[in-house]
């Protein structure tokens, strides 16, 4: 059992007045991994791993799988085939329903669990804007949108005040998942625990009220925002939905419909709200814990973005042409030039000038010197049946491993070949005379230990 500190176990005690008995007593859940869908499918995905897979309730691309399987550390984990994610953690993101073809925000987005599950969700369409004020932690988030082929995201390093300047009333859907007390994860990390202290609810409120308040303007008349932590602490949760529902009249809170047992919360904690909010809560469900609101803005204006202006200069777009009819079986066609780089931006991209951008729809790649070399991006966002020339190997073979670490394969292609790992996209090759130049990223090469 875990050894909490004595001021949280009274503050569970007094929130939890029924069963805070059961909660103490819960163990951490399942580890958990979420099938990138733009990428595999489960079923295929199913078949290839050595572990067996158990459906997280309230996730339909959610999967538990053994402690003993290194889920991390497998070719498809490194093709993006999955994101490993805590089952609680993917609820937010499936409240919220992000479509095909919306305008949504993910604005607090590293290290990218949510915002990889509604890119799967929107599959390539649309405009997912995925923000993160860190920039360590947004270089990681936007390392995971390339991994897992996301064609459609850009990926911001701003302050939340100033991406409300620069969208106001612009999204359909806005995800808050707020930086919070980190409660929920203390059953998973007891390390976590040391880092609180009986204030952290209360700076975290403070914090989160300011970034919901801005999330509250980037979102359009009629538009849905899911307001989520990871902590039990009411004051980060029902009581800061409480008070945001009565410093924007012009919002609603929509009962969340799931099946998802819910705890009995004492008196201070208000029914009208609580009723309408879900927690995951570890002694009920298997998962380590998790709130969330899904809020409605009833009235407001909608601010059309302004439109970029960017072009592809002739002798870019015909080298590019060339790369194409040899390389691609399934066109893509850029639509903006920065420096020697090819961008395909998303449909209903911003101007992005004065942004700190660190990815921007899909890197296509360069051109040098006359010829194009594609980008790792792009391969990671092709699948096979894109690609003129395809090397798919085995995904757990010794070769395919050996193309990780840079070694050179050999096989009788000619020119850039995708490579693949049992049908999910690795990077490029690039073959003549029986052999294929590795182009894998030297960067995202592992480490011999790994
Ligand atoms: N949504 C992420 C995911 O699923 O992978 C997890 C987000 S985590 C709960 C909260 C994020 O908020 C952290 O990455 C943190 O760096 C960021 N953050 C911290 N302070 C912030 C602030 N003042 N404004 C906006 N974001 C902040």
């Amino acid at each position: 059992m875990i050894k909490y500190s004595d001021a949280y176990t009274e503050r569970i005690k007094r929130l939890l007045p029924s069963e805070w008995e059961d909660f103490l007593r819960a163990a951490a859940c399942p580890p958990s991994l979420r099938v990138n869908t733009l990428k595999m499918s489960a079923s295929h995905l199913a078949e290839l791993l050595d572990a067996p897979l158990a459906p997280v309730p309230w996730c339909k691309d959610g999967y538990y799988f053994p402690e003993r399987f290194a889920a991390g550390k497998t070719t498809l984990h490194e093709a993006g085939a999955y994101y490993i994610q805590e089952a609680s953690a993917m609820l937010p993101a499936a409240l919220l329903d992000a479509q095909p073809g919306e305008l949504v925000l993910d604005l607090c987005a590293a290290p990218g669990g949510k915002s990889t599950q509604l890119a799967a969700a929107m599959k390539g369409e649309g405009l997912l804007v995925c923000n993160e004020v860190v920039p360590s932690r947004a270089a990681i988030l936007s390392r995971n949108i390339e991994r897992l082929g996301v064609r459609n995201a850009l990926v911001l390093n701003e302050s939340v005040p100033r991406l409300e300047k620069n969208f106001p009333s612009a999204f359909d859907k806005i995800l808050v998942d707020a930086p919070c007390s980190g409660e929920g994860m203390f059953v998973k990390s007891p390390e976590a625990m040391a880092e609180w202290s009986q204030d952290a609810p209360a700076i975290c409120a403070s914090r989160q009220k300011a970034i919901l308040g801005s999330a509250a303007n980037m979102l359009k008349a009629g538009g849905t925002l899911v307001y989520s932590t990871c902590t039990f602490a009411p004051e980060e949760n029902e009581l800061q939905i409480e008070r945001f529902l009565l410093d924007h009249p012009d919002f609603e809170l929509v009962g969340a419909k799931t099946e998802i047992p819910q705890p009995h919360l004492a008196d201070f904690v208000p029914d009208e709200i609580a009723n309408k909010c879900v927690r995951l809560m570890p002694h009920l469900v298997k998962g380590n814990g998790h709130f969330c609101a899904l809020l409605r803005k009833t009235d407001g204006n909608d601010i059309a973005l302004p439109r970029p202006r960017y072009s592809v200069p002739r002798a870019m777009a015909s080298v590019w042409n060339d790369f194409c009819e040899t390389a691609l079986k399934t066109r893509v066609d850029p639509n903006a030039a920065f420096g020697d780089s090819l961008v395909a931006l998303p449909n209903g991209c911003p101007d992005l000038t004065g942004l700190k951008i660190l990815r921007a729809g899909l890197r296509l790649g360069e051109v040098v010197k006359g010829r194009f070399i594609p980008s790792h991006s792009l391969a990671a966002a092709l699948s096979p049946q894109d690609a003129a020339s395809v090397l798919d190997l085995p995904s757990e073979g010794d070769e395919t491993r050996g193309y990780l670490f840079g070694a050179t394969l050999s096989g009788d292609v000619r020119g850039w070949t995708l490579i693949a790992a049992d049908g999910c996209s690795l990077g490029w090759g690039k073959g003549s005379d029986g052999m294929i130049k590795n182009h894998y990223p030297k960067g995202l090469r592992p480490t011999r230990s790994h």
